[in-house]
């Protein structure tokens, strides 16, 4: 089933939605119609060449599963014929697949260039923890080129980048990105997590990797931590042998979790899209929001670019409302039924107040330059409706 470029393999011309549904999957001899969950650490040899031809590396099959498993090799093969490309790896978490890449590719006295405008753990795996081992990382404005441009140096060996930003919806020139970051030589690798390849396929804009946090939109219903990374085998295969060595290996429990999750992820990430839209149309005529950024409103000034790359504007916006914290904290202690969690890509609505949560960590400076004001308020929109969301933040919004 895996060899999407062989013209005998059923799914070779299947568009999103097929392969959403079926890419990937070899049934076992039981016939199961639905994923097999294979619930196994190791694999049994039929006798001891067996054995040696696996570990050798001679015969391909399964040895242990911290290198290969059944259930999460589907879900390995479906991501990859999602975002258009050869293989896939699968991770622990969106995290250990950062951090895989990086210790796949890196080593020290390399050089990162990234985005300011990315997942604030991110930010503290490359400051804290890739600095202590010689790699170091300048931070740029994502939509300034002069800025990325600027921050390569002969040691530039991986730019890392997030479209559209969180919390402000920031989008970034995937293929002006790759055209820079292939003429320093450099690898060019994009955390899609926010769109999916539902909405956004970054190969086709020259990304060398794609990076995903299995965790948000790929569940789609918050219930399991996992992560992938995403390309051509070669640049794949040295990811894998990182993960085979350090074990962040993902669990087949979510993987099979994160399969049927795949199934609907279209359907969801329009109905995501859908509802923020009307949000974030609606947010813009409250008379006590002052901004609303959203790329699907046609005044932010990602809007023509995010409707070249993107088939969707998205789930997560963000406002800001007069009166600062205090405005931003009655807003969101108003509401009844939407959740106050920082987490994102679930069908529940999430709101949180990015100043003091998850850009709390920043100094008053990095947050103002990042534009993160106190009167700033996220939402992940989820799939409620639409009129029922409004109204539970009316609430507050009216008593300002
Ligand atoms: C959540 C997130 C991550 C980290 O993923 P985990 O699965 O929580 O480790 C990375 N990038 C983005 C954009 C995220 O939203």
């Amino acid at each position: 089933m895996s060899d999407l470029t062989d013209s005998n393999n059923p799914l070779a011309e299947a568009g999103i939605d097929t392969l959403a549904v079926r890419a990937g999957q070899s049934r076992s001899a039981e016939g199961e119609h639905s994923e097999a969950l294979f619930l196994t650490s190791s694999y049994v040899f039929a006798n001891a060449a067996e054995a040696a031809a696996r570990f050798s590396g001679d015969s391909p099959g399964n040895v242990y599963s911290r290198y290969t498993n059944p259930t999460v090799r589907t879900l390995e093969e479906r991501i990859a014929a999602l975002e258009g490309v050869e293989s896939a790896v699968a991770t622990a978490s969106g995290m250990s697949a950062i951090l895989s890449t990086c210790m796949a590719f890196l080593q020290a006295g390399d050089h990162i260039v990234c985005s300011r405008s990315v997942f604030g753990t991110t930010t503290v795996l490359f400051t804290k923890y890739m600095e202590r081992f010689g790699v170091s990382t300048t931070f740029v404005n994502p939509t300034d080129f002069d800025d990325w441009e600027a921050a390569f140096t002969p040691q530039t060996k991986l730019v890392f980048v997030e479209t559209p930003s969180n919390p402000l919806c920031d989008v970034v020139d995937l293929q002006r990105l790759a055209d820079l970051t292939h003429a320093h030589k450099a690898l060019f690798v994009v955390d899609n997590c926010f769109c999916t390849p539902a909405l956004q396929k970054p190969a086709q804009f020259g990304a060398d990797l794609i990076i995903h946090s299995a965790t948000k939109y790929i569940d789609g219903q918050g219930r399991c931590l996992g992560g992938l990374v995403a390309g051509p085998t070669v640049l794949v295969d040295e990811v894998l042998g990182f993960i085979r060595s350090a074990g962040p290996t993902m669990s087949a429990f979510n993987a099979w979790v994160f399969l049927k999750g795949l199934e609907t992820l279209r359907l969801r990430m329009d109905a995501h899209s859908a509802n923020a839209q009307q949000l974030a149309e609606w947010l813009q005529n409250h008379r006590a929001v002052e901004k609303v950024y959203y790329a699907g409103l046609p005044d932010h000034p990602g809007h023509a670019l995010a409707a070249k790359q993107q088939r969707g504007f998205g789930g997560v916006l963000s406002f800001t409302v007069s009166g600062g914290r205090e405005s931003a904290w009655q807003v969101i202690d108003a509401t009844r039924f939407l959740s106050l969690t920082a987490n994102l890509g679930d069908a529940k609505t999430t709101i949180v107040h990015p100043a003091t949560t998850t850009h709390g960590r920043l100094s008053d400076e990095q947050r103002e330059q990042a534009g993160i004001s106190q009167g700033l308020i996220r939402i992940a929109v989820g799939l409620e409706d639409v009129d029922d969301i409004k109204a539970d933040l009316a609430r507050g919004l009216d008593s300002l």
